[in-house]
Formats: C-alpha cells, sequence, structure tokens
C-alpha cells in the first residue's frame, strides 16, 4: 500500500484518472465503512480532481483505538533519541518526494508553484526536524524543599506524552499548518489523528506514505478526512479517547469546538481568524513599506491569517501609498499554479469566491471607493470557471463597515488615513480579534512604543511574515488560546507530573 499512487493522489497529469484520498489508519489505506465521500475540485478550473473519503464514528473509533495501541506499544517504548531520529527520516523523505507533494498542494490550493517550493513545503518538512531537536534539549525543572526534620525534600517534574491528539486543520496551507502541529507532538511522544481540511486532502494523506516509508509504527500518525459538523471533526472533538484537540481555522468553529471537547474537559489549543492591521508611518522606508504591504495583502491570494486586511497609513503619505499599492497591485499576475511569473492564485472554492464576491458587494454597497479591482478577473478558456477575484483595494469607508470589521480571507483591503499615533494604535485595537501587526517606520522608539500597545498575538517591526519557530506563536483576544512553537507547543503537548522525595 505504501507507494499506492491511488491512495495520496499522484500529479494529474499522472494519474490522469479521478483520484482517491482515502483514510489513513493504523498504517493502512481504507475507505469509509458507510461508503461515503465528497468531491474535491480543482480551485483553477473547478474541474473533478478526485473524490475523499468522509469518515464518520467508525473510522474516528479505529484511529482511536489504533493510536491508543501505538502509545502502549513500540511508539511508547521508544527513547527521546530515537523518536527524534525517526522525525528527522520523516523530513528528509518528505523532501526526496518534494515534487510529489509540491503537485499535491498545488492541485489542492491553485496557488503558484514558487510559493510551494520555497516556503510551504520546505517548511512544511523542517517542522518535524525543529521540533525533535527542541524536545530533546529541554530540561524539567527541580527544588530542594526544606522540612521541620532538616533531611528535606526533592521535588521534580516528569514530562509525559499527553495521549491521543486530535489535530483539526484549514485549507490555507494545508502541509505547513498542520505539521506545525504533528511534529511537536510526534516529538512529545504523542499518537496523532489529523483531520484534514475538506478543501485539502493531498498531502495530509500523502505523508502516511511517508511514515510507512521511514518506519513510524503504525497507529501514530492516522488522518480521517471529512466534514466537520455531524462528520468526522465533530466526531473526533467529542471522542473520550482523545486527550487534547489543536485546530486552526475560524473562530466561530473554535467556539463549536470547545463546546464539544467541555464534556470530557480536554484541553484545546485555538489558533484562530484575525484582522490584522498594518500601520504606516510617514518617517518609513517608503518602498519597504510598499513591498511588504503587498505581501501581506496579497501572498497566497489573501488567503493567510496573519494578512492584514485593514491599513493605516499616516496622512502626509496616504495619497502616495495608496497610489503605489494600486500600481503594483495592478502589476500582479494572476494565473494558474505551474505557469512562469504567477504571483497570484484563485481562491480555494467556489464557495470561497462567493463569499470574497459578498464582500466586495457590501464595500460597494457601504460607499467606498474602489481603488483597484472589486470583481472577478476575465480568465482564458476553462480558468474562466474557476474561483478566481481581482486584488482589491478600497478607501473612504468609515471603521463600522463590514470589510473593516470582518475577516473576509481574500486579496483585499481598507486603507484608512490618520493623523497621530494614539490615533493609529486605538482604530488597530477596535477589532475583537489580536494575531498580527504589521509596522513600518523607521524611528526605533516609535517601533518599541506602538509594539507594546497593539493587543496582538505578534507584531512585525518593518517587516511581516518572518518567522523563527522557537519564539511564541498564536492569537490575543478571540484569535486564539494558548500559544505554539518552541517550548511553548511542548507545553500543549506534554504533561508535567511533579514527584515528591522525602529524604
Ligand atoms: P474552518 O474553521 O472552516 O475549518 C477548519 C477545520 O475545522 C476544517 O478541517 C473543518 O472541516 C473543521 N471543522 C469545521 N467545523 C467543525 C466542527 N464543528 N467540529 C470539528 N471540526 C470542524 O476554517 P478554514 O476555512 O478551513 O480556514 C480559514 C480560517 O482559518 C480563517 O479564519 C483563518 O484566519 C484561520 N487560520 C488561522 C491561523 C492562525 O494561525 N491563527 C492560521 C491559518 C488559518
Amino acid at each position: 500500500m505504501a507507494n499506492d499512487p491511488s491512495a495520496a493522489g499522484a500529479p494529474p497529469a499522472a494519474a490522469a484518472a479521478l483520484k482517491s484520498f482515502k483514510h489513513f489508519i493504523n498504517g493502512e489505506f481504507v475507505d469509509s465503512k458507510g461508503g461515503k465521500s465528497f468531491e474535491k475540485r480543482s480551485p483553477a478550473d473547478n474541474t473533478l480532481i478526485g473524490h475523499v473519503q468522509e469518515g464518520g464514528q467508525p473510522e474516528i473509533d479505529a484511529a482511536v483505538a489504533a493510536a491508543k495501541a501505538a502509545m502502549e506499544g513500540p511508539w511508547g517504548r521508544m527513547s527521546i533519541d530515537e523518536r527524534a531520529a525517526l522525525l528527522h527520516k520523516v523530513a528528509d523523505e518528505i523532501t526526496r518526494r518534494f515534487g510529489d507533494f509540491v503537485a499535491a498542494e498545488m492541485a489542492d490550493t491553485g496557488q503558484p508553484k514558487s510559493m510551494m517550493e520555497h516556503a510551504f513545503i520546505p517548511r512544511g518538512a523542517a517542522n518535524f526536524k525543529i521540533f525533535a531537536d527542541v524536545v530533546k534539549n529541554v530540561a524539567t525543572e527541580s527544588f530542594m524543599t526544606p522540612t521541620p526534620d532538616g533531611a528535606g525534600a526533592l521535588n521534580y517534574a516528569l514530562r509525559v506524552p499527553k495521549g491521543v491528539i486530535g489535530v483539526i486543520c484549514p485549507w490555507n496551507a494545508p502541509l505547513l499548518l498542520m505539521t506545525w502541529k504533528v511534529g511537536p507532538a510526534m516529538a512529545c511522544g504523542n499518537a496523532v489523528i489529523v483531520k484534514p481540511s475538506e478543501e485539502t486532502p493531498g498531502t495530509a494523506t500523502l505523508l502516511g506514505e511517508v511514515m510507512n516509508a521511514v518506519g513510524v509504527p503504525k497507529g501514530v500518525y492516522n488522518v480521517v478526512h471529512g466534514l466537520g459538523p455531524n462528520s468526522a471533526g465533530e466526531f473526533l472533538t467529542k471522542h473520550e479517547g482523545v486527550a487534547a484537540i489543536t485546530f486552526t481555522g475560524e473562530t466561530r468553529t473554535g467556539a463549536a469546538i470547545i463546546k464539544n471537547t467541555s464534556d470530557g474537559i480536554r484541553d484545546v489549543s485555538f489558533e484562530l481568524g484575525g484582522k490584522n492591521a498594518g500601520l504606516i508611518f510617514a518617517d518609513c522606508d517608503f518602498d519597504a513599506a510598499i513591498e511588504g504591504t503587498m505581501r501581506s495583502v496579497f501572498l497566497n491570494c489573501g488567503q493567510v491569517c496573519l494578512g492584514t486586511e485593514r491599513l493605516y497609513v499616516e496622512r502626509p503619505i496616504f495619497d502616495k501609498f495608496v497610489a503605489a499599492l494600486k500600481a503594483k497591485a495592478e502589476a500582479l499576475k494572476t494565473g494558474p499554479s505551474e505557469e512562469k511569473g504567477v504571483n497570484l492564485g484563485p481562491l480555494i472554492s467556489k464557495e470561497h469566491q462567493t463569499k470574497v464576491l459578498s464582500y466586495y458587494a457590501k464595500a460597494k454597497a457601504e460607499g467606498a471607493t474602489i481603488v483597484t479591482g472589486g470583481g472577478v478577473p476575465e480568465m482564458p478558456g476553462a480558468l474562466a470557471n474557476g474561483s478566481w477575484v481581482q486584488p482589491t483595494i478600497w478607501t473612504g469607508l468609515p471603521e463600522t463597515a463590514s470589510v473593516i470589521r470582518e475577516e473576509i480571507f481574500g486579496p483585499c483591503c481598507h486603507i484608512t488615513p490618520f493623523d497621530d499615533e494614539a490615533d493609529a494604535i486605538r482604530m488597530a485595537n477596535d477589532t475583537k480579534y489580536g494575531l498580527s501587526t504589521a509596522i513600518w517606520t523607521s524611528n526605533l522608539s516609535r517601533a518599541h512604543r506602538v509594539a507594546a500597545k497593539v493587543e496582538v498575538g505578534i507584531t512585525w517591526i518593518n517587516s511581516w511574515f518572518l518567522r523563527d519557530l522557537r519564539t511564541p506563536f498564536g492569537g490575543s483576544k478571540q484569535s486564539g488560546i494558548g500559544r505554539e512553537g518552541g517550548v511553548h507547543s511542548l507545553e500543549f503537548y506534554t504533561e508535567l507530573r511533579n514527584v515528591c522525595v522525602k529524604l
């Protein structure tokens, strides 16, 4: 089974036939017992790519049983060194099959090949190595405790895996965001059950082949495909055998999941939505600010949780900034993944296209000045059926407008002028979300001052999306619960036990 191309989806050209995305449970690719499946369509032209098995209660039960058996079996007995070495092999095998991973992710998301090759796939592989190394090097605490008899007591901590971890993922950077959780969870000795997004079944399935190829014991890594409510997602969050849920996705989905996990009092780690501000001061390096803002608005067709859909620009450079961003946005090349020079792909699905276009319509109805875009680009041939939208910039709306308050998750932004620093901070913080901010200024004191006042989990100064995986990553307010990255991931995926020895 390990190299069965029909299991994980080979590139469309090679497969010619439709793909079949199967569950990966206990080391084997399997269909749903109930025979249910759903379609996966291409974001670029809406053609049918294949069928995805829809998991139900029997598949979740089987995956939990396999994961528990793995924890009690060879996986649970493995030393940290052995586990870390195996995770390095996982990363190396992803790199060896780089082309397959790039092809699977491109087919699922439709995003430019260059982005897959330079960022999403290599970073996805690196997550296994980085967390293996972190886990090996973290000490536990100990205390000498005085006692009345003078002999004292030694308190020390043991760090143990939490158990079976449910990993629920979104579609916007499928492999990267999934391994960001699976890497540390496995490094800490847990077994995982991944529920990939229904939009992006490819790379999670392919990773099953990798796990088998390098000898990860069966049951450690499981994939159950399916939808959210009344499907694999909900059944996973409700299962009593699952010790904790780590989830990345929309805030309202997080709210539904927390209700389901409350029954068994299970731990959650949430990376949720955002409505992030870019703050551009008149003293910034103008070209760098335009370059960085282009990325923070349009990368991945705006489908990045850390993206800046709200820009606040200091009045003296407002007109110049709007004109420069418009010129650059209009120079973006929209097209399919493989085409040379393309830097804007389609949205993930027709459903998401409808959502983004509804915001384009709302902006117009609420009286926005449409600086550029606002509709669907003309695409040639079959591409006309894909989920394309134009890169879009608005100005002139009050802070109460829907496109300023709600997360759109598309290639668009609204730009508002501001007159002083306090004004900019107030508007940046006037949101229920708190994920990220990008500040552009050459005044060092101002940069630190503003960074300390914006209510977000991560602030970039004169950059955006620059990540050191050892740093704490997560959202404030309704953008998340907990932090991931470096030792912070370790905190979630392990439990500390105290042992007290009376001397
Ligand atoms: P989503 O919430 O619709 O879906 C995410 C996953 O949850 C999918 O696998 C889905 O099937 C599953 N799901 C849906 N309902 C469920 C339920 N009731 N129980 C269990 N599982 C359920 O999100 P999406 O549209 O896939 O992703 C986009 C969202 O993700 C945006 O809001 C974006 O900001 C957010 N996001 C956040 C981060 C971050 O780090 N904070 C990173 C990437 C994406």
